[in-house]
């Protein structure tokens, strides 16, 4: 695909987002919030698929991991030992000509000259580190000591609670903590969609482990990683892994795997994978004075463990997602004349609706109360919409357009209209082939909770 191609690709995924209600611009009535996004009804039902499914197969499904929940605001001594306090910067240099603050090491540059990306200016002030932590005020009064921040990551309290689940969990090495909660950086240039927002969500794992397995735990969870984005339907192929050079990665750091996606606006990190050695505990025991230690009952050694961390953005894999179930094919109209349907073909596990419900015509009772029957029998066990407006034609494409995998129409059929032997039968329509098949009524529980696990 060409760039212009890709521009046109991110506008209309951009604008089907709107109109079909998975993202808002933040504050929109009032001229909007940079860098801030709302989640509409289907956005956060995609949202919620995409953080239940990681918590299933990072927590529920292993003896080694278990989850916390802390909080958003923070104490300073937390991220002062953490190092955010005073190196969580970005590079900030402002264009004399049209004023816009930019991020020093995000610049184009023609010819070797760095270039204001706004107006091609080449006026530019000296880099200047700018901190991206939101400070906010604790209580009543405002003098320093009231200083809380917003997280800018949920890593910390990981680290600062590694103690107090330790001792409740009773977990021996590796173990590991995982966490999905909200983040904010004040980022200096928002871009690209959610894709850099300043307030978003991140799905972490901090797996502790003896210093002699970290290198070896942190190809293994780079395996993993790469496998879940495989099991929500993202193609192999968009996926990209860097290995970062030595020069690149944090100074304790002693590897880190950034997780790539192929957006139409480049690629781009969705993921880190880091081993982080025993700094972040090792800054906490220094600043705190507590003991942030491991005992080992075996070999009757103490000593701080090492950390393996996979750290994932919940905004970017929805925009991940959302961008690489963007289709376009042909199918034909009321008329039988073929047009262009737009089509997400979200994996069945990620896709905000599962099933739609029709009754072939909506001024026929019988039809409506057997598909409200069907309704209420599919609704306990998935997210399904029924729809009786409109062609049916028109209602299927109103699905396509979101994902919906499958979609059930109620006819005469169904009724035994047309025989006993379809009486409380129904056709189940694929998404993606668009072909059809008769099931029993009684089936369809079974059937389509099969497909979309
Ligand atoms: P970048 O270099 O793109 O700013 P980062 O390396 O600073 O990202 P980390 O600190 O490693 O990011 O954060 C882990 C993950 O959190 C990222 O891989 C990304 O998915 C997510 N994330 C970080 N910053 C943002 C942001 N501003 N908006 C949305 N997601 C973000």
């Amino acid at each position: 695909m060409t760039g212009e191609e890709n521009a046109q690709r991110m506008e209309k995924i951009v604008s089907l987002c709107k109109r079909r209600g998975f993202i808002f611009q933040s504050s929109e009535v009032y001229g909007g919030l940079n860098g801030v996004w709302d989640y509409g009804p289907l956005g956060v039902e995609l949202k919620n698929n995409l953080k239940q499914y990681w918590w299933q197969v990072t927590v529920r499904e292993r003896d080694d991991v278990v989850g916390l929940d802390g909080a958003i605001l923070t104490h300073p001594a937390v991220l002062k030992a953490s190092g955010h306090v005073d190196t969580f910067t970005d590079p900030m240099v402002d264009c004399r000509t049209c004023k816009t603050r930019l991020r020093a090491d995000q610049l184009a540059e023609k010819k070797g000259i760095k270039q204001c990306p706004n107006c091609g200016g080449k006026d530019l002030t000296e880099a200047r580190p700018f901190n991206l932590m939101f400070q906010t005020q604790m209580g009543a009064s405002a003098d320093p000591a009231s200083i809380a921040y917003l997280r800018p990551e949920t890593a910390q309290s990981i680290f600062v609670q590694f103690k107090n689940v330790l001792d409740v969990s009773r977990k021996k090495l590796p173990f590991g903590i995982a966490q999905i909660g909200k983040a904010f950086r004040n980022e200096i240039n928002p871009r690209n969609f959610t894709f850099r927002s300043r307030e978003f969500e991140q799905m972490e794992l901090e797996y502790f482990c003896r210093p002699e397995q970290g290198m070896d735990l942190l190809a293994y969870w780079l395996k993993e990683r790469i496998k879940f984005y495989e099991e929500i339907g993202i193609s192999r192929k968009r996926l990209h892994i860097l290995d970062v050079p030595e020069k690149e990665r944090a100074f304790y750091s002693k590897g880190t795997f950034d997780i790539e996606y192929e957006f139409p606006f480049g690629r781009q990190e969705l993921e880190g994978v880091a081993y982080r050695t025993d700094f972040d505990l090792q800054q906490h025991i220094k600043a705190s004075g507590k003991a942030l230690d491991y005992f080992d009952e075996e070999t009757k050694e103490r000593f701080v463990p090492h950390v393996v961390e996979p750290s994932a953005g919940v905004d970017r894999t929805v925009l991940a997602l959302i961008c690489d179930a963007y289709d376009e094919d042909s199918a034909p109209d009321e008329k039988g004349k073929m047009e262009t349907r737009i089509v997400m073909r979200f994996h069945p596990r990620m896709a905000p609706v599962k099933c739609a419900i029709f009754p072939l015509l909506r001024n026929k009772e019988p039809l409506v109360a057997k598909a409200r029957e069907v309704q209420a029998l599919l609704r306990p066990h998935m997210n399904v919409f029924y729809d009786e407006g409109g062609a049916i034609g028109r209602r299927y494409r109103r699905q396509d357009e979101i994902g919906t995998p499958f979609g059930i129409t109620i006819d005469f059929e169904t009724l035994g209209e047309k025989g006993q032997e379809l009486r409380d039968t129904v056709t189940l329509r694929d998404r993606d082939s668009m072909k059809q098949e008769r099931v029993a009524i009684k089936d369809l529980p079974q059937l389509v909770s099969s497909k979309i696990r």
